[in-house]
């Protein structure tokens, strides 16, 4: 198993500042991004409409990841900074409000929001405690102040089936 990456609608930069991340993966061609999932008003993208559409590019037992740039909502929500949907084994996140002029900061936000949302997708719900990386963030300064890896019992919950780079 590993995890599929795909980039939806990133620009060269966007891409070539992503981070190496911390799990086995592969990195897809970037794909357009869907306009179906725009919605006109809000001038955001419905995630879970991008999660199934990430999802029709899973293989095998993969996990898949897609990464936008755009800021994305589901109903309810102003916005999200990612979402997992683990009956596809598929989740997304967002760049759009990572950003920093610190490259890594930046990186380091996106590697807790990609491993944040691959614990969902391997069944891990949210931590009380604020410094696993499965703790929600609510905004900037929790992604900020949570680690990039999950604590002791959530990483107990999953070693069996976290795609670990040997
Ligand atoms: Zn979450
Ligand atoms: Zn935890």
């Amino acid at each position: 198993m590993i995890v599929q990456i795909i980039p939806i609608g990133l620009n060269k930069e966007e891409i070539s500042t992503l981070p190496d991340f911390p799990f086995k993966y592969s990195v897809h061609e970037n794909m357009p991004i869907p306009q179906h999932a725009h919605h006109i008003f809000r001038r955001q993208y419905d995630a879970s409409k991008i999660v199934r559409y990430c999802a029709q590019y899973r293989k095998n037992n993969n996990l898949v990841l897609g990464i936008v740039s755009v800021d994305i909502y589901v109903r309810g929500m102003n916005f999200l900074f990612g979402l997992a949907i683990p009956a596809l084994k598929t989740a997304v996140i967002s760049l759009h409000r990572l950003g920093s002029a610190n490259l890594r900061l930046y990186q380091s936000r996106v590697v807790k929001e990609a491993v944040h949302e691959i614990g969902h997708l391997l069944g891990l719900e949210h931590c009380p405690r604020r410094t696993c990386v499965m703790h929600f963030s609510n905004t900037l300064a929790d992604t900020d102040r949570k680690g990039e890896w999950y604590c002791p019992e959530c990483e107990t919950k999953i070693r069996e089936i976290f795609p670990y780079r040997k």
